[in-house]
This record gives C-alpha cells, structure tokens and sequence, in this order.
C-alpha cells in the first residue's frame, strides 16, 4: 500500500511521458525523435542569410571571430520548442540524450563537407557556453554543458567546459539592437583554466538556443586570442 501511494505521489511530481505523443515511462519515444527533422540548410552566424555549410560570408568576417554555425533544429517546430524548454526550464536533464542526438546529426551532415571519410573527424574539441557562475549554482547545471557532453562523447573529442569563464551575466539581450548587443558582451568572457588547451586546435562551441550570435562569437574571440586555428558554433536552433 504504501509504495503505491509512494509511486503515486512520485508519478505526479514527476510524470515521465513522451513530450510528442504522451506514452509512458520515456521523456521522447523514438517515433516522435524521428519527427523532428535537421534543418537542412545552412546560415551565415553573423548576417544570418543563407551560407554555404553555414561559413561565415567573407563580407561578414570583419569583426567576428566565429568562422561559421551550424543550426541543428528548426525552432518552428512545436515539439522542438516544447523539448528545449522543458529542457531548459523544468531542468529535466534526460533531455539532454535526445537533443544531443539532434546536434550530433547536424554535425554529420556538416562533417561531409570538411572530410572525405566519415571515419575522420574535423574538430578536436568542444568548448560549452559557459554560465556565469551564480546562475549555475542556481540551476545546477550548465545545459550548454551537458549538451557539449553528449556530442563529445559521441566524437570522442575532449569538452573544455572551463577553456573560457564568464565573468558577466549577458543573458537579456533581448530588446537591444546589434551594437548595444555586442558592447553588453564586451568582456562577459576571458580566458579560463583550460584555455591552453585550445592552441592549434578546431573547436566547436556547442549552445542551446542562439538568439543572436554575439555571445558565441565573444567566447569565439577569447579561443582565438589564445590560438585556436578555427572556432565554429553548434547549436539546437535559432530562437
Ligand atoms: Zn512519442
Ligand atoms: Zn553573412
């Protein structure tokens, strides 16, 4: 009796169920994980016009230190949405398996332009948006993060979840135009305890939502400044 009620109780906190079509015990089943398509085509970071395998237009490059995006998922998408934000929001963090699967397509598609064999991988490693820290404290974990892991994990490359620090809390940007935009990220990010890692190296940075690609290309140019050869952006869609 008592784990009934027990079960009871902990279904209504927590009600596992598929966010597409409400089945049981799983938070994405596979047929509703199918119905969430790659975005196909591919956009420039900083003019956010079409680009060829998402490079950043050589007219576009002065001033931004992100050599390209990749937009794994179409925000249009319902589903899509609902995920991230459950994600986010009510910090379910099993979401992070199904999302990260989504990024790791996109970055096949996108890994047929860089290299003639899919056996061979063109990014070294993986830095995550970081947080600033009390933000992070509060929520207890970095989604940036965890997404970052899931495709690390899956390339085999290291994630350098502490190349680049943040030192200010940027999120609000919305509402500001592209200057104020880019002043308010003006020193948000510096160098971090792994930034050595990073010299040589073509890193992926890995976000959930981009609104706007001034924060990618603020963590962009700190991996630049310590040497990075290529930095590109990842991340489940353009919000
Ligand atoms: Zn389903
Ligand atoms: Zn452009």
């Amino acid at each position: 009796m008592l784990t009934r009620v027990k079960k009871i109780i902990l279904d209504l906190l927590f009600p596992i169920s598929c966010l597409g079509c409400g089945r049981d015990k799983i938070w994405l089943c596979g047929n509703c994980q199918s119905k969430i398509p790659v975005l196909e085509e591919f956009f420039c970071p900083v003019c956010s016009r079409p680009a060829l395998r998402g490079q950043t237009h050589d007219q576009c490059r002065r001033g931004s230190s992100l050599d390209g995006i990749f937009i794994a998922g179409d925000w249009r998408n319902k589903l899509l949405r609902k995920i991230i934000h459950r994600f986010k929001y009510n910090f379910i963090q099993d979401l992070k398996t199904p999302l990260g699967k989504l990024l790791i397509e996109k970055l096949e598609q996108a890994d047929n332009f860089f290299v003639p064999a899919l056996s061979e991988r063109y990014f070294e490693a993986i830095v995550p948006i970081p947080l600033f820290s009390r933000r992070e404290l509060w929520r207890g974990f970095n989604q940036a993060e965890l997404l970052g892991r899931a495709v690390g994990e899956f390339l085999l490359i290291p994630v350098l979840a502490s190349a680049v620090k943040r030192i200010k809390n940027t999120k609000t940007q919305v509402g500001k135009n592209q200057k104020a935009r880019a002043k308010n990220m003006l020193g948000a990010f510096v160098p971090g305890l792994e930034i050595s890692a990073v010299k040589g190296k073509k890193i992926l940075i890995v976000d959930d939502v981009v609104t706007t690609a001034e924060t990618m290309a603020a963590v962009a140019k700190v991996l630049k400044s310590a040497g990075a050869s290529e930095v590109w952006g990842l991340c489940l869609a353009r919000g």
